[in-house]
């Protein structure tokens, strides 16, 4: 894993993702940043981040939902539901694919040391033991030090891990892991709040739940005062942010 944070600019961008985002830097879209755009580029630096994986099948995914709908017992031979494997296979794979986008940092010129904490945005993942939905909302926050990043990066930062099949523990980790290797900041962390349809429609059947966890990093784990302000920052938080 890299912890690089300015691998390039515009004209000069890497590539870091695949099935794999959070652990690989593909060297293959880039020869990499020149000497003088590398040593330009510590002010605005992008890294592109790759979307969802590659070798999807999708008319084989809506034939064997086809053939799962059927096998349960649903008639998808009616006008209305003809579509609804199509429709279905569909559905799934946009749940699996994160748009790809633009990791854009900047120079921390102003030296600007206090938390930065983006609220409540919301995701929608994949529980990998069911492959039914969970649903929420994420706060992202961090400690800059020499770097800054875009604050609607923050949101694509999640939606990257949470378009995957997940489970929501690892999926946190993974938002604060990632953002410390790429970022640097003296602090990371991430407090995820989600309902797993997978409790809510079956088995203990509990609506209304929702289960929180939460991944710190560097002063925001080490620094009690540091920790607190974090988590009065994100305590409660629930109203939704678009990216
Ligand atoms: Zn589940």
């Amino acid at each position: 894993m890299g912890t690089d944070t300015s691998t390039g600019r515009a004209g000069a961008r890497r590539r870091a993702g695949g099935p794999e985002p959070a652990v690989q830097d593909s060297p293959s879209r880039s020869s990499g940043p020149t000497r003088a755009a590398r040593a330009a580029g510590r002010r605005e630096a992008e890294l592109r981040v790759a979307g969802g994986p590659a070798g999807r099948d999708l008319a084989a995914a809506e034939q064997a939902a086809g053939v799962f709908l059927t096998a349960l017992g649903l008639s998808v031979g009616q006008q209305a539901t003809a579509d609804t494997p199509r429709r279905m296979a569909r559905a799934y794979a946009e749940l699996l694919s994160p748009r790809e986008f633009d990791l854009t940092t900047f120079a921390n010129d102003e030296g600007y040391d206090q938390l930065v904490v983006l609220q409540g945005v919301p995701f929608a993942s994949l529980c990998e033991h069911q492959a039914l939905p969970f649903v929420g909302t994420a706060d992202v926050g961090y400690l800059p030090a020499g770097r800054i990043i875009g604050l609607s990066k923050l949101a694509r930062v999640v939606e990257l891990f949470a378009h995957r099949p997940q489970v929501q523990e690892r999926m946190t980790k993974q938002v604060a892991d990632w953002l410390a290797a790429r970022l640097a900041p003296k602090g990371v962390g991430v407090v995820v709040r989600a309902e797993h349809l997978c409790m809510r429609l079956r088995g203990a059947q509990v609506a209304g739940t929702s289960t929180v966890t939460c991944a710190l990093h560097g002063q925001l784990l080490a620094d009690g005062r540091c920790r607190e302000e974090f988590l009065a920052l994100t305590r409660g938080s629930s109203a939704p942010v678009r990216s």
